[in-house]
């Protein structure tokens, strides 16, 4: 990857200003899904084992520049404290004299979490003296939120701008997966495109245009496809304003020699609610009172079919309703039939919270080549757009050699500690240094990203002196969404 990571910096002694994605579901004050809490998992061991300070800092929901009690980070710190052994204080405000206190009472090894950063609008505007004022907490900012690095916030670009700026594990993953699918896909490449809306998706489908071999259209989206085929779609989800882009699509498609899969059957329903009436009928001539909430079996027979030889997936969207079960067939057929791909070999890639979302409810997520904890940041990437969050990472400099190019980019960030945060960025300072690598680790090639969580939770276990109750909590380390395949 050619973006400086955890393993780059030198965080021994170095407070560290950690952007996590940890907006996850609560309920009843009680995390639902900690998958994201996990994933971040890695580089936080990391941090805290090679004697960094830790500053975790996290947007939750939206309140929108208010404090909202509900949206209280205070739920996943203690699921987080679960997970590493360990108790996780969270400040009573992501500003103020008290945190800024507890922020310098951090020793080597100790981490703390900033409460919710979007209690201040600052934080989405970008607000450049919001930005410093969380700079100045730290001297190295990592960052492990791919999910929220589209989003030009203060705490993914103001503040990456101001310290020497590093990816996180899970950022490094994601990025070197994706950019593996985006610039170099092993033919054929299929893509599985499902969800609500076409017009949330319309860049991604022109983009993907040119890369794959096999396009499945399903979900709501698909109906608006079946409209500029002249077809009708009863009362379904279907957006009119986007028909002529959806047969603009299609011929695009059909000059590229791009096969694209379109429902021949459907599951329709009087009401899109559970226990309503439903049945399964071609898709050629939708009754005018029904609603398209699923594909049909000989539509999941073509889609199978076409995706047999596929050597590389995409998958984003899911086939039909899958949130009322006698809707969910298509989707966890789709599921289950790409995870039969991955175990033999395919490539197959995951986005998209409510596609992973189906994934997880089948236990099924380990199977997959790689689960991308971002939505629409990974389709932003697809398309092939700059992410800010990504973009202000420091670029790994240039070197020959590329053990070399690891020592001075360890410099790097070790340059910040004593120069001014103007010039900590500047790469001339860093390149060309010799750096000792007595806590460097062997270089690990962006091809296996999956040995960083790995060897994380191995360093913990060697070098902890927690409890056994804590290092137990070790093996549950890897993250349940990120898993490499060789
Ligand atoms: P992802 O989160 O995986 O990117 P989207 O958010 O784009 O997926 O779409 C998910 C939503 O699409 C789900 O709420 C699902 O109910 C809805 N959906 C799928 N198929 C249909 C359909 N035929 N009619 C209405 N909504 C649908
Ligand atoms: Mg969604």
């Amino acid at each position: 990857m050619d973006k400086l990571t955890v393993r780059d910096a030198d965080v021994a002694g170095k407070r560290v200003f950690t952007r996590v994605d940890f907006n996850v579901p609560l309920e009843d004050g009680k995390v639902t899904d900690d998958s994201r809490i996990r994933a971040a998992i890695p580089t936080i061991h990391y941090l805290l084992t090679h004697g960094a300070r830790v500053v975790l800092a996290s947007h939750l929901g939206r309140p929108d520049g208010k404090v909202q009690d509900g949206l209280r980070l205070r739920p996943v710190a203690e699921r987080l404290s679960q997970l590493l052994g360990r108790n996780v204080p969270v400040t009573g405000d992501a500003l103020g004299i008290g945190t800024v206190d507890a922020v310098k009472r951090l020793r080597n090894g100790e981490l703390l979490m900033l409460e919710n950063l979007r209690f201040h609008a600052a934080e989405e505007r970008n607000d450049p003296e919001f930005a410093r004022q969380l700079a100045d907490y730290a001297e190295v900012y990592v960052n492990d939120a791919f999910g929220t690095a589209h989003r030009a916030h203060a705490s993914t670009v103001g503040v990456a701008q101001l310290l020497p700026a590093h990816a996180g594990f899970l950022m490094e993953r994601e990025i070197s997966m994706l950019s593996r699918l985006r610039d170099n896909p092993a033919h054929p490449f299929a893509t599985v495109i499902g969800g609500a809306k076409v017009s949330g998706k319309l860049k991604v489908l022109d983009h993907l245009m040119a890369k794959v071999d096999v396009l499945v259209l399903g979900g709501g989206m698909a109906n608006t496809f079946l409209l500029a085929q002249g077809k009708t779609v009863g009362k379904s989800l279907a957006e009119h304003d986007m028909v002529d882009e959806a047969r603009r699509v299609l011929a695009a498609a059909e000059k590229a020699k791009v096969r694209v899969i379109l429902p021949l059957d459907v599951v329709v329903a009087k009401e899109v609610t559970r226990g309503t009436e439903y049945k399964t009928i071609p898709a050629e001539k939708i009754p005018a009172s029904w609603h398209i909430v699923d594909v049909g079996r000989a539509t999941l027979d073509l889609m199978e079919e076409a995706l047999r030889d596929a050597k590389t997936v995409f998958w984003n969207g899911p086939l039909g309703v899958f949130e009322i079960p006698s809707f969910a067939h298509g989707t966890r057929a789709i599921a289950r039939y790409l995870a039969t791909r991955a175990d033999s070999g395919a490539t197959v890639v995951v986005g998209g919270g409510d596609s992973v979302a189906a994934i997880q409810q089948q236990g099924m997520a380990d199977r997959f080549t790689h689960i991308s904890t971002g939505g629409g940041a990974s389709l932003e990437f697809l398309e092939g757009r700059d992410l800010p969050g990504v973009s202000v990472l420091l670029d790994r400099p240039p070197t020959k050699g590329r053990s070399t190019g690891r020592a001075s980019a360890k410099k790097a960030g070790s340059a910040k500690a004593s120069d001014s945060k103007a010039t900590a960025r500047e790469p001339a300072a860093a390149t060309g240094a010799t750096a000792k690598s007595s806590t460097t680790k062997a270089p690990t090639s962006t091809a296996s990203p999956s040995k960083a969580p790995k060897k994380v939770s191995t360093a913990l276990a060697a070098g902890s002196s927690t409890s056994k109750a804590s290092t137990a909590k070790v093996g549950e380390t890897r993250p349940a969404v990120a898993r490499a395949k060789g």
